[in-house]
């Protein structure tokens, strides 16, 4: 016999894209509700009033005065600068050479590597993120580490070793072949291993030769259902040295797309610099974007055109990325927070609701797993998060009032974006169970 398990709160989720549907019709709201799970998946979520005679004799955990919400996927982020976040002073190519690069080459060695992994996997769930894409470093041992703790905590993650060739270190470069070998290695070993992904990394244009980037597109062809994940267009000394280094190239995007890597599993970060008809190309591919504001305001890199990204002409999928280390915080509300300002300062509105899709269902549809995670609906698998809307005494303040319509819940969520934190998470579960629970 499967035991089911239920909760009653309030839930917030979403069965559609706010951004071009009516809010309306976009935003779950049900504000004394019953979520029923069985064996780690969603039974069915509905009303407690008209569940509770059906459910009668289950164990039900409440959280009276709570909102909960699907897990947060973040989609880019990196475990090995965990570390160096909050470096200072610098933008992207410098900050790479001066602290990123002598950080990454500390996860050579597989025990070092798997102490960060597991630090940046307790930080993700503190935060109430669930699943995220991970920029692993170029050696396999990181990746190793990075897959065995996330399978020892059973979470839907993707990762990929980082397959670099030049301009960069010694110590820290591949060749294309090795690069190809250790890749293809990794995958058969970890790609759906449990819940497990794999994503084909090269990390940007710059440090892979022509070569290197047909191999990442070699292995796209060998295993069809891998991602490619990478950097795209992120600051303008990065976009002029790509330039140089592809000179027949019709800008950035079409470096990666002459070499075969721009699919409808690629996932790009950044592109705070594509011009429209790069956007029309990535809408065309149905690739997906990681839109990273806390990391574009902290390496001064510039502001992402979401409006342009979010068109009705040229929709492209967007998921929110933390980017840490150049992000500065792990959280999610946080991250939906600075996006709201970065649309702000291009005389745009992000509104509460389209934010936090973009932390939820927006981000299972950039990474293709609409399927499986982002929302409440019946099959998908239960990480959820229990978000305190009272968690500090500024919080408590600011949102005393009882919440009744989508506005006031439009109100409270806002709130929690701009002065929201870790500590606005009271629990965590992955399929189901308790994965973390604030203690204080
Ligand atoms: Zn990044």
């Amino acid at each position: 016999m499967s035991k089911l398990k239920a909760f009653r709160s309030s839930f917030l989720d979403f069965t559609n894209d706010p951004f071009y549907a009516n809010e309306l019709e976009s935003v779950r709201y049900i504000a004394d509700g019953l979520l029923v799970i069985e064996n780690g998946l969603v039974k069915e979520l509905g009303d407690y009033e008209s569940l509770q005679a059906k459910y009668a004799g289950i164990e039900i955990a409440s959280y009276p005065e709570m909102l909960i919400m699907p897990g947060f996927i973040d989609t880019h982020i990196h475990f090995p600068q965990t570390e160096a976040i909050a470096s200072y002073g610098e933008q992207l190519l410098e900050w790479l050479h001066k602290y990123i690069f002598p950080t990454e080459r500390k996860f050579q060695e597989f025990a070092y590597a798997q102490k960060i992994a597991a630090i940046f996997l307790d930080e993700l769930l503190k935060n109430g993120t669930t699943t995220a894409l991970v920029f692993a470093a170029v050696f396999p041992e990181s990746v190793e580490a990075f897959f065995t703790e996330a399978s020892r905590r059973k979470l839907r993650a993707i990762s990929g070793k980082v397959m670099m060739d030049r301009n960069a270190p010694d110590y820290l470069t591949d060749t294309a072949e090795t690069s190809y070998q250790q890749s293809k290695q990794l995958i058969e070993k970890w790609h759906k291993n449990g819940r497990l992904l794999y994503a084909v990394t090269p990390r940007f244009a710059i440090t892979s030769s022509v070569e290197q980037l047909r191999v990442a597109s070699q292995l796209l062809d060998e295993f069809p259902d891998v991602y490619l994940h990478t950097h795209l267009s992120e600051n303008i000394d990065e976009i002029a040295f790509v330039g140089q280094l592809f000179p027949e190239n019709e800008g950035y995007l079409d470096v990666y797309d002459r070499a075969g890597l721009v699919r409808n599993r690629s996932i790009f970060a950044h592109g705070v610099h594509l011009t429209d008809a790069e956007f029309a190309r990535l809408s065309e591919a149905e690739s997906a974007i990681a839109f990273c504001p806390t990391s574009n305001l902290f390496l001064g890199s510039g502001l992402f055109k979401l409006e342009k990204a979010k068109s009705k002409e040229h929709p492209v999928k967007v998921g929110l990325g933390t980017d840490v280390g150049a992000g500065t915080s792990f959280s999610l509300l946080q991250t939906a927070g600075e996006a709201y300002k970065v649309a702000q300062l291009r005389k745009q509105k992000l509104s509460p609701f389209q934010a936090l899709f973009l932390a939820t269902l927006g981000g299972a549809r950039a990474l293709g797993l609409e399927d499986k995670i982002g929302n409440f609906e019946a099959g998908k698998e239960a990480d959820f998060i229990v978000i305190d809307p009272k968690s500090t005494e500024l919080l408590a303040f600011r949102n005393s009032e009882a919440t009744t319509t989508l506005e006031e819940l439009a109100a409270k969520v806002f709130t929690l974006m701009v002065v929201g934190s870790d500590r606005s998470i009271c629990a965590t579960y992955i399929l189901g169970n308790l994965a973390y629970e604030r203690l204080n």
